[in-house]
Parts: structure tokens; sequence; C-alpha cells
């Protein structure tokens, strides 16, 4: 039986980041993915937000992904447009990209990393014991590995065959989205709303100019429409397409040559537990919610960057197996908030005399500084806080990518991060931070920060903070403590988040 460290399911977004993730720490990690090539069918995300960027970037490719898309302010709520410019991150902005580039540009670094993928075949089931699981193939071979990790998707096996309760709520819409030509050109293309719902109809292709998505005069078109009824099972088809788009626009604008026909639902829906043992789950796997603002491949893709280098240096035995649990504690939150909010747009989506007093009541209160910045920092996933107890408000907030100076010259906090590694930024007296017994594991960095006032950093949702003397940082980029030469709560820090100190 060939053996992997850890087996992931499902080489979408979530599973390609995390196998890149455990690949980077040195583990031998290998996918399974069902689709026979990386292509996707018809059209899901359309972009990255703030936060993922960051995170790519954290890794040294953001470039990647920032040379094939196109910047844009696309980030809502309730009918309101939030403009990061302004916002402190390297990235204020969207990136309008479509998800079949992310998987594509994502898989050319997995590749690079040297992941194998065992592709067109599914995990058919597994039986987990003490010192690993068997992982179960539909080609009839078994892999044994250490951890499974589930990435495959809101439908997925391993929640379901790991026992996982998935409770919330069913669907009350159902929209067709596909890809498809049009004999007629409709009079208007972009969003329409009605009191079924959101429809929409776009050329695939399209340019942001000046902030405004300008369409290509030619080629196939992106439609999303509410359907009627809720409930369908059987697969989407074209003259489901057309009578839905018939029913709304009273032409189907003699739609025909599809691409893609899919239906997705307002069901949201989170699993109760991120971890079964040997199992955990991560992506849509984990939580499933309205696509409204775009948050579920990022979220998807942030699940796995917090649990890779836990995973990781459990399965080098630097930590115990408890450290997972932490990323059920943390993620599951962040999860809860998406689909939270999501349900809110479902309910803001709807066009009776009533909702629009509330999403013009919402968009009132969006109208005001404040809120409107700490809706934006939680849509484009600045704001995420990490409870890691009390303390200096950065604890548990992602580290803002400051220039610095170090020894070896300027660079950025960002750049200290691209080996996945945990850094110990001492801001203060050089030579003043002595962490031998964590030295295979964790860098120690003297620094300056460099800028006009070096006193104090600005934090999205928060504002500006203290500087402080030294923070530990963890390789997803969130901060596992804050102190100065005093070290107070160094140690337990360390220990807590890299493991006990190795003995001299
Ligand atoms: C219409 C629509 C629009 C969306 N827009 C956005 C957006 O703008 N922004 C955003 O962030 N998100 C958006 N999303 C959500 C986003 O597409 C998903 O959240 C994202 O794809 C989740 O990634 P994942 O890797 O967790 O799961 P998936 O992308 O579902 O990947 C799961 C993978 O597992 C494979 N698989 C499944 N079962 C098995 C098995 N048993 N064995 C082996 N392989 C298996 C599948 O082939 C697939 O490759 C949208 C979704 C929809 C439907």
């Amino acid at each position: 039986m060939t053996e992997h460290a850890v087996v992931i399911a499902g080489g979408g977004p979530t599973g390609l980041m995390l196998a890149g993730e455990l690949a980077l720490a040195g583990i031998d990690v290998a996918i399974v993915e069902r689709r026979p090539s990386q292509d996707v069918a018809g059209s899901r995300a359309g972009g990255l937000h703030a936060r993922t960027l960051e995170v790519f970037d954290q890794r040294g490719i953001a470039d990647r992904f920032l040379a094939e898309g196109q910047k844009a302010q696309a980030n809502g709520f309730a009918g309101v447009h939030f403009d990061l410019s302004g916002f402190p991150t390297r990235h204020p902005y969207s990136l309008g990209l479509r998800q079949k580039h992310i998987e594509r540009i994502l898989a050319g670094w997995v590749d690079e990393l040297k992941v194998p993928i065992y592709r067109g075949i599914d995990v058919t089931g597994f039986a987990q014991d003490d010192t690993g699981v068997d992982v179960e193939l539909s080609d009839g071979r078994r892999l044994r590995a250490q951890y499974l990790v589930g990435c495959d998707g809101g439908r997925s096996l391993v929640r379901k065959a790991a026992g996982i309760a998935f409770p919330g709520s069913d669907p009350t819409t159902s929209n067709l989205i596909a890809e498809a030509e049009l004999a007629e050109t409709p009079p208007e293309w972009g969003i329409r709303r009605d009191a079924l719902g959101i429809h929409a109809l776009g050329r695939v292709e399209y340019e942001i100019r000046n902030g405004e998505i300008v369409y290509a005069d030619h080629g196939p078109v992106g439609v999303l429409v509410t359907e009627q009824h809720v409930g369908q099972t059987t697969e989407p088809t074209l003259r489901d397409l057309s009578a839905a788009l018939i029913a709304v626009y009273g032409t189907d604008y003699g739609i025909h040559s599809p691409t893609s026909i899919s239906r997705f639902t307002d069901a949201a829906r989170q699993a109760a537990a991120y971890r079964s043992g040997r199992v955990l789950i991560a992506g849509d796997a984990a939580h499933v919610h309205p696509p409204d603002g775009g948050q579920g491949l990022q979220t998807g893709v942030q699940d796995a960057v917090n649990l890779g280098w836990k995973l990781a240096q459990v399965v080098k035995g630097t930590s115990p197996e408890s450290l997972l649990d932490t990323y059920h504690a943390e993620r599951h939150p962040v999860g809860a908030r998406v689909l939270r909010n999501t349900m809110a747009s479902i309910v803001l989506r709807r066009e009776d005399e009533r909702t629009k007093a509330l999403r013009d009541t919402i968009a009132e209160l969006l109208g005001m500084d404040e809120p409107r910045r700490r809706f934006a920092a939680m849509l484009s996933g600045l704001d995420i806080h990490y409870d890691l107890g009390e303390g200096h408000p950065l604890l548990g907030r992602r580290m803002p990518d400051l220039d610095l100076m170090t020894a070896s010259g300027p660079l950025r906090v960002f750049t200290l991060l691209h080996d996945a590694r945990p850094v110990l930024l001492n801001f203060g007296e050089p030579g003043s931070f002595d962490i031998t017994p964590w030295a295979d594991r964790v860098t120690v960095i003297d620094a300056k920060s460099e800028g006009t006032d070096v006193t104090i950093w600005e934090l999205p949702a928060l504002g500006a903070v203290a500087a402080p003397v030294a923070v530990l940082i963890r390789p997803d980029g969130y901060v596992a403590w804050v102190g100065d030469v005093t070290q107070l709560g160094l140690a337990d820090a360390l220990t807590t988040w890299f493991g006990p100190p190795r003995a001299a």
C-alpha cells in the first residue's frame, strides 16, 4: 500500500492551498482528485479579496494572480459599495479573476512543490485507527496516511463518512448559472432584481475601466437567473435555463450552445466539528452558504493556511495532537460569521417594500464611517481575529506587512513568511532575544520598521495601535505573542504554538 503522511481528498482551491502549505513544511502530502484535469466546469468564484491576496503574498505568489486579474472595488453589503482605497494593506482592492484561473495558478505552484496528484480518481471511503487512516480509492487502490483531510467540496464524502453533522438551513431560493451564446443582444447587461430575486446577464470577458465593468462586445455570455421553484433535484438543462429566462425577462434571447449550466441555492450549513480523530475537513466540505459577497473560496483557502502548519508540526512530532483542536476553535467562528452575513444578504436581496426599507436602513448605517470600515474589513477578511486571550490588540490578528530594515537589508514582513516558518520580530535592542531551544523552528529577526511614524501601526478594523517591541508571528501571518525585552509569556507562547523547548 502506498503511504503518505497526509492525503487530501479534493484538489479544488482549498486542497491545493493545503497541499502547498504542507509541502513547504517538508511533509509528504498527496492529493486525490476526481477531475482528470484542473479545468473548472462553469462559473464559480469571480475573484480574490484583500486578505486572500495577502495570504498569497505571504507565500510570495501574489504576483502570479495580480498579473492575470483586474483590480476592482468589488466589496459591498446591502447594496452599499465599499472602497478599500486607503485601507492599511498593500492590497486595498479585490482582484477580478475567475476560479478556473485561480485554480490553474495554484496548481502550478503545487506542481513546483512536487506534490503528487492522483487524478481522475475518487476517494470512496476510509477507515481510521490509532496510527493512521486507510483511504480507499475508486480504482481499487488504497493509500495509508497519518491524516486524511477532506477538501472535497460541499457534498464531502469525507465529512459524511466521518459522521460529522452538517446542521444549517435548507434552501429558500434556487439559481441557475450558465455560460452560453445568445442569438439576440439584451437591451442592457448587468443585474436585475425583482420579487423572485436577483438575475444577471453579462459577457464572460470584461475589463475594469475607471472602476466600472466594461463587457466585451462579443463572445459567450454569463447568465445568472433565479428559478421560480426551489427543490429541483435533476441536473439543469438548456430547457430549464430558457424557461427561467422567459419567466424573468419575457424572452430567452435565443439562448443556445451552453458550455456549462449549474444550479446553486442559498442553503447554509456548517460542520459541527472540523476534526474527527485523524480526519479533518476544510473549505466547502466544512461550510456551504450563498455566494453573496464572494467569500467561499477565500474562506477555504484561509482554512487551509490555518491548518497547514499545525498539521505539519503534529506530523513531525514537534507539537502534540491537541494543536489540531485550535484549527476548529479558530476557523469555525470565521465560517459561522460568513454564514451569517451571506444569509442576511439573501434576505436583503428580496424586493418587497419592507425588505427595501430594511436595506435602506442598513445602507444608512453603512454610510457612517465606523460601521462601513468594520464591514469592509469583515468582507475582505482583513479583520479576522482569533481569540488568543487578553492582551495587545495585535494578538490573534494579522501581522501588517511593514517595511523593515534588517541586517540583511530592507525587506517586507511578508517576505519573511515565504517559507511558512514562524518568525520572532524584535524591534528593540538587537540581540536581546535568545530562543535557542526553539531555534530549529523559529527564526529571530532584529529589525527597525521604516515609515513616518514607527510608534503606531494601522490595523484595518481597529485603526492605530501602539507599535510593540516584539511580535511572534505564526506561519499563517497571525500574531501569537506581543511583548518586550522582559519576554513575559514568550516561552509559553513558543511552546503552545511551536512545541516544547528542545533540550540543550
Ligand atoms: C455560482 C457560484 C459563485 C461563487 N462565487 C464565489 C466568489 O465570487 N468568491 C468566492 O470566494 N467563492 C465563490 N464561490 C464559492 C467557491 O466556488 C467555493 O467556495 C470554492 O470552490 C470551494 O473550494 P473547495 O476547494 O473547498 O471545494 P471545491 O471547489 O468544491 O473543490 C472540491 C474538489 O474535490 C473534488 N472531489 C469531490 N469529491 C471527491 C472525492 N470523493 N474524491 C476525490 N475528489 C473529490 C472535486 O472534483 C473538486 O475538485 C462561488 C460558488 C458558486 C457556486
